[in-house]
């Protein structure tokens, strides 16, 4: 009798038997591989962030350091979840800046990452990116709540 790999429970189907996992236990690690997968993407953008109170909210910051990997711009979904992973989901409530090799500011939906990640902010220092981010926020949850 062969056992999942995983819980330990003995196998069946053939399928499973060949790939070593039952159903469910399969369904878990291919979801855990792309998690991982994800998180690593990240590795292949060269960038840094911290966050920036100085308007007394919290505004994420990202900064493209531009050292020849893929540009944020091509892998901001990879980056936020990294940043995620780090310090928490309190990422998404925060908006979003980030510079780009050419030393602009835009704006990152975090709650819209694959569908439409970017707004335009076209600002070139991080204040005025910091306060434009902060009034579009305001001014999205005032636009839902009325
Ligand atoms: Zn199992």
């Amino acid at each position: 009798m062969i056992a999942c790999g995983r819980c330990n429970r003995p196998l069946k189907d053939p399928k499973s038997v060949e790939r070593g996992y039952g159903p469910d236990c399969w369904a878990t690690i291919q979801a855990e591989a792309t998690r991982t997968t994800n998180r690593n993407g990240a590795e292949k953008s060269d960038f840094t962030y911290r966050i920036n109170t100085s308007q007394g909210k919290p505004v994420l910051v990202i900064t493209d350091l531009d050292r020849g990997g893929m540009s944020v711009t091509n892998n901001i979904e990879a980056i936020v979840q990294s940043i995620v992973a780090e310090i928490g989901e309190r990422v998404y409530t925060m908006p979003i800046v980030y510079r780009d090799s050419m030393g602009r500011y835009d704006g990152v939906n975090g709650d819209s990452l694959q569908r439409n990640p970017f707004y335009f902010l076209n600002k070139d220092n991080e204040t005025d990116a910091v306060i434009a981010a902060i009034q579009r926020q305001e001014e999205q949850i005032c636009g839902t709540s009325h």
